[in-house]
């Protein structure tokens, strides 16, 4: 496993394997990892020749009063935890590397963006956008692997691969748990044990809205007061938002059917989690 902090090193080795015809699997990541990236590890390890995976904390993806200073950087252990996996390439590269001081250009994704997370992180998926097209146009892989766990993003950047013709096919993967439901987060450090013990209610929120549409109830407004009102008695949690939309286009629906997406986010202390899951209705 090759670990590289520069751009030019990434594109020198993947012109390399693009001799040899190796396909190329790619899994951005800001580290912290923990068992929902080695899952993507170990789907893209499963299908590609060349597995490339990037550790980069975005700065524009993070708003003024967010958690990118705090954000956890555990270097040596990911690279240990990466090895495990038979990663081949770490991309790990600055800020500097990444954004000149004269940096000027960026990729917006409209109307997707601004709902859900996007109504409370102004300018978070702008950046999450710009990031991942820079990363696709160093790497340039065959397939790119995401986690449903961010359902928005996997939406956004769906649109924007769609848009602008990168030449990706995007993997999703599902989201990975804790034995009591809790989705694996970096962002779960941020929790005291009091937060730790309430948290999994968000999961069994999720899971009773799901079961509630499977016996029939078609009325987004009742499925949501059960979420909120699941986690409202069951936790110290803030809820930011809860939300039931189409899928695909993150629409809000005014009646339940199709692909139907249940997404939250709640607040535990300084810990802003998100969780969702995906609900066909017979
Ligand atoms: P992050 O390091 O949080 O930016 O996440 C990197 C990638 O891992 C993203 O595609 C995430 O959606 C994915 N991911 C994070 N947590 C999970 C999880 N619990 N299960 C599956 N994928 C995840």
């Amino acid at each position: 496993m090759r670990v590289l902090t520069t751009i030019d090193a990434v594109r020198n080795e993947i012109q390399k394997a693009r001799r040899k015809n190796h396909s190329i699997g790619f899994v951005p990541t800001m580290g912290a990892l923990h068992e929902g990236h080695l899952t993507l590890l170990r789907r893209a390890r499963r299908k590609n020749k060349l597995v490339v995976m990037s550790i980069f904390v975005n700065p524009l993806q993070f708003g003024p009063k967010e958690d990118f200073r705090r954000y956890p950087r555990p270097k040596k252990k990911d690279i240990f935890l990466a090895k495990k996996e038979n990663v081949d390439i770490i991309f790990y590269p600055s800020v500097k590397e990444m954004y000149d001081e004269r940096f000027l250009t960026g990729i917006r994704v409209n109307e997707i963006t601004q709902t859900l997370c996007g109504a409370s992180r102004p300018g978070h998926f702008d950046g999450v956008a710009t990031v991942v097209g820079k990363l696709l146009n160093i790497v340039t892989p065959d397939r790119l692997y995401l986690g449903q766990k961010d359902a928005q993003q996997c939406a956004v950047i769906r649109q924007m691969v769609r848009d602008l013709n990168f030449p990706v096919e995007v993997i999703v993967v599902p989201t990975v748990r804790e034995k009591d439901g809790l989705a694996m987060s970096s962002r779960n450090q941020y929790l005291t044990a009091q937060h730790r013990r309430e948290a999994p209610v968000l999961y069994q929120a999720l899971t009773a809205a799901r079961l509630q549409i499977r016996k029939g109830e078609r009325r987004p407004e009742k499925i949501l007061r059960t979420i909120r009102s699941k986690i409202l008695e069951g936790s110290s949690g803030k809820i930011d938002y809860v939300a039931c939309v189409d899928a695909k286009t993150l629409e809000p629906l005014g009646q339940i059917k199709g692909d139907v997406l249940i997404a939250l986010a709640v607040w535990f202390g300084k810990a802003r989690l998100i969780d969702n899951i995906l609900v066909r209705p017979k």
